[in-house]
């Protein structure tokens, strides 16, 4: 069947020259099975249904590298004092003898489930997700990842996915001070989960799944655990998500370590090319917080091939920003986005980073909304080595999402890009598909009870928001990790 989805905008792809969007107006995307067959003016081709959306930018789907799969927690971790914040972190006498997963395995799928309506509710079609550990016994297992999938497969969400795995977790001693507590055996029986489940979603039929190497942070990896990533990795031609370059006590405790700092660590392992991608990547050498008499780490990244997953939302709302967007561009590093937390609406990421870019650089023209829409599709793609994503082209695979344009609350329109960026969020988004089916149509997400799963979301956050007390090394209550925005009166 022919299907001829018909828009105001339409942001397409131009082959010309480097391969680059271009704007049409009055525009249809004609979608066979899984691929864009013809991209033109309205009307100009025949087919067997028309989706009229009207006054809508139809653009490539969002591809989302760091996507929120979980509740939330930033709303209850991102404005601590350093204080507060040591609180919301493990003690080490709960990670040696406390530790529970403060949900079941059946509560935990629902919460990636939650976590992918969510995404399709934002416009994203394609996504590496990322849940926090600090409910979990330890990381994920192999059967997590699985009820993933099926989740994935369900709802029509194409996901980079594997079970997150660790054999350190970052805690807070008696005395208050932050460390790592180590534990070589949960760590190799999460690499174990980890491997099995690459044969199992390398054996699933669907470009719906893609078994990928998820291990959690650079300072809580072993060395061994590194070695045998990056190994299968090469051994697999898996790509590996890694989060590194995002904070001064990672780098800390890396150079305690190894004796060299993190990229160096990434560069060693074998780990540092292509295939990797590198969530937030903000602290180089070259950054004014780092205490470091190089500047290398930027051309070293960009010689790489590996990719920036940069997360400006989540990252601005932990007090930290890309220094600079256009600096790193320039440089030649590959960037793409992600959301990393809730809300995981990459339409106000954009506009975040495109504003911190701004104060960054004191300058209006630090970096652009297309430049930033580039990441979020066409750098997403790169970084998946999907050149059939991240573009409305013939031939390419059929991920479009639409975002409404005619909400009175926009005000006028220009520009439709800026408009979006500027004036909506991500919750105009009205349509999408992904490989052709339609995962998103007048704002729902078909199949799903929206009312019902925020309920039962909201009891799971009441219970986790709870279970922070039995961590904090000092066993403070809520009400005094968590104090209101003003106090009950
Ligand atoms: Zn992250």
């Amino acid at each position: 069947m022919r299907r001829s989805i018909r828009a105001r905008h339409v942001l397409a792809y131009t082959s010309d020259g480097v391969g680059r969007h271009v704007m049409l107006t009055d525009a249809e995307v004609v979608v066979a099975d899984a691929r864009i067959v013809a991209v033109g003016p309205r009307g100009a081709e025949p087919a067997d249904e028309v989706i009229e959306l009207g006054d809508v930018v139809l653009m490539p789907g969002l591809i989302d590298l760091d996507a929120l799969t979980d509740i939330d927690h930033t709303i209850l971790d991102s404005w601590q004092s350093p204080e507060l914040g040591l609180g919301l972190q493990w003690s080490r006498e709960y990670a040696t003898h406390r530790r529970r997963a403060v949900f079941d395995a059946e509560e935990r799928a629902f919460i990636r489930e939650y976590g992918f309506v969510q995404l399709l509710l934002h416009g994203v079609t394609t996504a590496m997700p990322i849940a926090s550990e600090v409910h979990s016994d330890w990381a994920e297992t192999y059967e997590d990842a699985v009820a993933m999938a099926g989740a994935a497969r369900r709802l029509g969400l194409r996901v980079y996915l594997g079970p997150a795995y660790r054999s350190g977790v970052n805690v807070v001693d008696d005395d208050g001070t932050r460390s790592i507590y180590w534990n070589d055996d949960l760590g190799r029986h999460g690499f174990d989960g980890a491997a099995r489940f690459l044969d199992w979603a390398a054996a699933q039929d669907t470009d719906l799944i893609h078994g990928t190497l998820l291990p959690c942070r650079i300072e809580t990896l072993s060395a061994d655990l590194l070695h045998r990533t990056s190994a299968l990795a090469a051994d697999t031609g898996a790509l590996v998500r890694l989060h590194a370059l995002q904070g001064l006590h990672e780098r800390a405790f890396v150079l305690e370590r190894f004796g060299v700092p993190p990229l160096t660590v990434l560069r060693q392992t074998g780990l540092l090319g292509p295939n990797l991608l590198i969530p937030h990547g903000i602290y180089l050498d070259s950054h004014p917080h780092v205490d470091a008499d190089t500047d290398d780490d930027l051309g070293i990244l960009a010689a790489s091939g590996a990719s920036i997953v940069h997360c400006p939302l989540t990252s601005a709302r932990h007090g930290a920003a890309l220094d600079s967007f256009g600096r790193y561009r320039a440089a030649g590093v590959r960037i793409c986005l992600g959301t990393d937390s809730f809300p995981p609406d990459l339409v106000r990421g954009i506009d975040m980073g495109v504003t911190l870019a701004k104060v960054l650089a004191s300058r209006l023209d630090a970096a652009t909304y297309g430049d930033y829409v580039t990441a979020a599709t066409l750098g997403g793609a790169e970084a998946l080595h999907r050149p059939d994503l991240g573009r409305i082209a013939v031939g390419a695979t059929a991920d479009l999402v639409a975002f409404r344009l005619d909400d009175p609350r926009d005000g006028v329109l220009d520009d439709p890009i800026r408009t979006l960026c500027m004036n909506s969020t991500g919750r105009s988004a009205d349509f999408a598909m992904v490989a052709g089916r339609i995962t998103l149509r007048d704002g729902a997400v078909p199949g799903i009870d929206l009312v019902a799963m925020t309920r039962r979301a909201q009891s799971l956050f009441d219970r986790m928001r709870e279970a922070y007390s039995e961590r904090d090394f000092l066993r403070r209550p809520g009400a005094e990790l968590f104090p209101a925005s003003f106090p009950a009166g």
